[in-house]
């Protein structure tokens, strides 16, 4: 300790932490189809493997397939508690859990960042899975706070359905009002920039010859 104090480690003056390994935020995040559920699921079996323990949320919106499951679009599970508010998840978390997961982190509230932020200053692997960008293209809150304190980021890219280059957007294919429309591959798919129109489209249509 003595040590310690002598390299001159001033970083969080007369903070008793809670573990001694260092917590941090891991952000992935990209449009739809991107496969962020499902890497945020691969990291969390990893850590499973690693003997660590693991807890997941996501927001009371997402109610899409399961109740108590993050699920991938291509049905990788894992599972995980539902919570109606940011705050929740601190409340929820247990005093020896290593990491958090957090899925679909755009439908929660702002106070996410500071949940993440909490977490992470007490030793917590943090990572949070979520929309970049809603339908028209604009920053989706709270994504873009926790990308500015993250220290690890993440873009997952799907791909253009048009054109077949990178996709980054998520382009809506119904007629509807509102940021949060929760559907898959009936309401959205994925565009690249040339091909996405911040407002909904006509469906691509498939020519299966
Ligand atoms: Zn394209």
């Amino acid at each position: 300790m003595e040590e310690f104090i002598a390299q001159g480690n001033d970083e969080h003056p007369g903070v008793i932490p809670h573990r001694t390994t260092p917590g941090w935020i891991e952000v992935i995040a990209g449009s739809m189809f991107s496969g962020k559920s499902e890497e945020l699921i691969r990291r969390l079996r990893r850590a499973k493997i690693a003997r660590q323990r693991v807890q997941v949320f996501k927001p009371l919106i997402d109610t899409r397939y399961s109740h108590d499951h993050i699920v991938s679009h291509s049905e990788m599970r894992h599972e995980s508690g539902v919570v109606e508010r940011a705050s929740e998840i601190l409340k929820q978390v247990r005093a020896d859990t290593d990491v958090v997961g957090i899925d679909e982190g755009q439908f929660f509230d702002n106070d996410l960042v500071a949940v993440a932020n909490e977490l992470a200053q007490r030793g917590v692997r943090v990572i949070v899975a979520g929309l970049d960008q809603d339908y028209t293209g604009k920053p989706f809150e709270p994504m873009p706070q926790l990308l500015a304190v993250a220290e690890y980021i993440t873009k997952t890219h799907a791909i253009c359905v048009r054109c077949g280059q990178p996709a980054n957007y998520s382009q809506r294919t119904v007629e509807v009002e509102g940021q949060v429309v929760v559907g898959a591959s009936d309401a959205y798919e994925a565009r690249c920039r040339r091909c996405f129109v911040p407002h909904a489209d006509e469906p691509t249509r498939y020519d299966e010859e």
